[in-house]
């Protein structure tokens, strides 16, 4: 039976309190669980005084990190959006490119754009996956860019494009194949935003492993949380040699001397965050497991509620639903609202998508395609809890 759309809003909290059952005080969007070694793990840094960046925690976190997404690689880094700009500035983004992010992201995809004196050009997302849509893609790109001396400029600012950066919204893994063949069509390289999608899978590969470079976020709100912190992920043993190199100041290692042969950054995760990391990434086979099970409930929840629908994996792909996602039919910006506020009112933490880019002040003026499907989806999506600890173990 199909709700009355005068009904959705109460149909909607009334499912979301069923899917959470009882519990006391305000149900977070995203807590974080401490149920493993976190505590001895950190104690050991405090005891043995290794808690910065030379502690041997931060070895340990990274090469757990590649054993789990198969990267050859993975550098330590204090964040995402640190690792994100680090990553752009590797493979060679300069002052006055243009990169191809989406629309709709969260403000670290374009700061980080922002930070190597690059341009974000804007780009529209799929209705299914809420990333990048690679045929839209395709067809402007064929529309205002030309390949010259090898490289793509857009022919309307003259500017060099020159990376793409797919982001992987909530956990659920974009078109890679068809971003891939377009980053190939017009030598673009591809650098990976999976901040928020450590523990999905794209046709059975880790996300983040298909562009050149790719990174991962441990803020505190992510499936797995190190305080602050995050990861550039590669397979390429040159480009994580610099990596490594740029995030602990450009230092050539020395008994004594101090040398630096490039401007690096102070970047580098510290032990202390990294010794949670390890404890945290021991528990993110169970927390993917457990964040599934509860998606599989919110899922089972509205099937067949007319009015919204809850997203859902695509095709061949494994997503750690970081957060859970209820998309209204119609783009209605009220009723979006009172949604939100009933649910918040019921002490259920709920939010809507990221402003698109294109709505905030610094990003206002940014080179962008037709962004119709952007500011629809924009109206209609709300996010509900999601921890790994709502459900038993
Ligand atoms: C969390 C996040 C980042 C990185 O955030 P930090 O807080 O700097 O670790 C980057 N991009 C997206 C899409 C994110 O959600």
């Amino acid at each position: 039976m199909s709700s009355q759309p005068e009904n959705l809003q109460a149909r909607i909290v009334e499912g979301v309190k069923r899917v959470l059952g009882e519990r006391a005080g305000m149900v977070l969007l995203h807590g974080p669980e401490f149920a493993g070694h976190e505590w001895a793990y950190v104690k050991e840094c405090i005891d043995t005084a290794w808690v910065s960046s030379a502690g041997a925690y931060v070895g340990r976190f990274e090469q757990s990190l590649a054993d789990y997404t198969g990267a050859k690689y993975a550098v330590a880094t204090v964040n995402g959006t640190a690792a994100l700009f680090v990553a752009l500035q590797l493979v060679g983004v300069q002052p006055g490119d243009e990169v191809l992010i989406p629309a709709l992201t969260f403000i670290a995809t374009a700061n980080a754009v922002t930070y190597c004196h690059a341009r974000p050009h804007l780009c529209d997302v799929e209705e299914t996956t809420l990333g990048l849509d690679a045929g839209k893609l395709g067809a402007y790109l064929r529309e205002i860019a030309k390949i010259e001396g090898g490289q793509c400029i857009n022919k309307r600012t003259g500017a060099r494009i020159r990376a793409i950066v797919p982001m992987h919204t909530f956990g659920h893994a974009v078109d890679l194949e068809g971003l891939l063949a377009v980053a190939q069509e017009w030598g673009l390289v591809v650098v990976e935003d999976a901040a928020e999608s450590l523990g999905s899978f794209y046709h059975g590969q880790h996300t983040g492993t298909f562009g050149r470079l790719g990174i991962l976020s441990f803020n505190g709100n992510k499936i797995v949380t190190t305080g602050g912190g995050g990861a550039i992920l590669t397979n390429d043993a040159d480009l994580a040699r610099h990596a490594k190199h740029i995030t602990t100041t450009a230092k050539v290692p020395h008994a004594w001397e101090f040398y630096h042969d490039e401007t690096g950054y102070n970047y580098r995760m510290p032990n202390i965050n990294a010794a949670l990391g390890v404890a945290q990434l021991e528990q993110l086979p169970g927390f993917v497991e457990r964040k599934r099970r509860l998606a599989r409930r919110y899922l089972d929840e509205f099937a067949g509620v007319g009015g919204v629908r809850v997203m859902t994996e695509p095709a061949g792909c494994a997503s750690n639903y970081w957060l859970n996602t209820l998309v209204l039919d119609k783009s209605d910006k009220g009723l979006r609202d009172q949604i939100l506020g009933a649910l918040n009112e019921a002490k259920i933490q709920s939010r809507p998508i990221w402003q698109p880019m294109h709505k905030l002040p610094m990003y206002d003026k940014c080179p962008r395609m037709d962004l119709s499907t952007t500011d629809n989806l924009s109206g209609r999506i709300i996010n509900v809890p999601s921890s790994a600890g709502l459900m038993a173990r």
